[in-house]
């Protein structure tokens, strides 16, 4: 099991790399940091967009966690296919990661997924548009 150890927000003093998206975090911009421990103890940096899609993935069942958290590749997997099911099933040429990455994150501030059991009691994801879009709160502070 991951334990947590501390969680808090941090505002970059410099450039950081999000460990969720890999993508920069800049300096200025508010991020969350948490102390982990799995055999050791480590630091994780993630965006706060990220930490707020990866809590989505994780809330609704979109990624399994088997004890060891959501590392890197869990997330991308479940950023392209989210973007795949309900974004976008084309290849978009020029496509990046990190575009994907915005699309899935604008969707599910207007969205949420849903597990749904259907009528041969197998389970399949679907898009609920939600009543209110999520608007981010930025802890301050320093
Ligand atoms: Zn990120």
């Amino acid at each position: 099991m991951v334990e947590v150890i501390s969680e808090e927000y941090r505002k970059a003093n410099k450039k950081h790399e999000c460990d969720y998206c890999l993508g920069y975090i800049e300096k200025g911009e508010f991020y969350k940091v948490s102390t982990l421990k799995h055999d050791y103890v480590y630091r994780w940096k993630s965006h706060r967009e990220c930490e707020f899609l990866a809590d989505e993935f994780h809330r609704s069942g979109l990624f399994e966690d088997y004890g060891n958290g959501m590392v890197q590749e869990d997330f991308e997997e479940c950023v392209e296919q989210v973007h795949d099911s309900f974004v976008n099933p084309e290849y978009e040429y020029g496509s990046t990661f990190q575009s994907r990455l915005k699309e899935v994150y604008n969707f599910l501030c207007e969205n949420s997924i849903e597990l749904e059991i259907t009528k041969s009691y197998g389970m399949a994801f679907k898009a609920v548009k939600r009543e209110q879009p999520v608007i981010l709160d930025y802890m301050q502070g320093e």
